[in-house]
C-alpha cells in the first residue's frame, strides 16, 4: 500500500510476515518505507506514521514529494536508454571476445555497476548510461572477465587488460560517479 502523506509525500507500506513492530526506512527512490506485522490494517498504520512523525524528521533523510516524482522520471528515463544500449553493447564485446553468458539483467542498486554471477548471469547498472562510455565499456569488460574469474586475482586483472589496457584509470575515474540515482 502507498500513503499518500503531506509531510513525507508517497509513503510505501509492506506488510511482513515475519516483522513484529513497526520499521522506519529509505527506499531506494528517496521515499519513506514503513515496514509492520502482516495484518495491520491502513487505519493502524496511519496511526503509526503520525505518532512517529518527530522521528522519522529527524531521523531519516527522505526526499520531498516533488524530488521523488523527478527521480521516479529520471529512473524511468534511465531505464529505456539502458534497455537500448546496454544489453547490446555485452553482447557486441562478448562476441568480440569470446565470452558466453547466459544472461543479461538490467539493476538500480545503489552500490554496484555491476556484478556477474556463478549462473553466468551479467547485472548492469542503468546508472551506466550516465558515465562516459569508456568508464561503461570498462564495467562491461570488468564483468565479461568475470565468467572466467571469480574473483580479482592476477589472472582476472590481466584478463582484464587485455581487453582495456586503460583499466586501472577507468576504475579511478569510475570512483568519481554513483551507480544511485
Ligand atoms: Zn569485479
Amino acid at each position: 500500500m502507498i500513503i499518500s502523506d503531506k509531510e513525507f509525500g508517497e509513503v510505501i507500506v509492506r506488510r511482513n510476515a515475519l516483522s513484529s513492530g513497526v520499521k522506519f526506512s529509505i527506499s531506494t527512490s528517496g521515499r519513506l518505507s514503513m515496514s509492520v506485522p502482516k495484518y495491520t490494517s491502513d487505519f493502524l498504520a496511519k496511526r503509526f506514521l503520525n505518532s512517529n512523525r518527530e522521528v522519522i524528521r529527524e531521523k531519516l533523510p527522505i526526499k520531498n514529494p516533488s524530488e521523488q516524482r523527478a527521480r521516479d522520471y529520471q529512473k524511468k528515463v534511465l531505464m529505456k536508454k539502458a534497455r537500448e544500449y546496454l544489453p547490446y553493447r555485452l553482447e557486441y564485446y562478448a562476441k568480440l571476445y569470446g565470452y558466453s553468458y547466459e544472461k543479461c539483467r538490467l539493476s538500480h542498486a545503489n552500490t554496484r555497476w555491476g556484478s556477474c554471477s556463478s549462473n553466468r548471469t551479467i547485472s548492469l547498472n542503468i546508472g551506466l548510461m550516465k558515465v562516459p562510455e569508456p568508464l561503461r565499456d570498462y564495467v562491461i569488460l570488468h564483468e565479461l572477465a568475470h565468467l572466467n574469474h571469480m574473483d580479482h586475482s592476477r589472472a582476472f586483472w590481466a584478463e582484464v587488460a587485455s581487453h582495456d589496457k586503460n583499466y586501472k584509470s577507468h576504475e579511478k575515474k569510475l570512483k568519481m560517479y554513483s551507480p544511485g540515482l
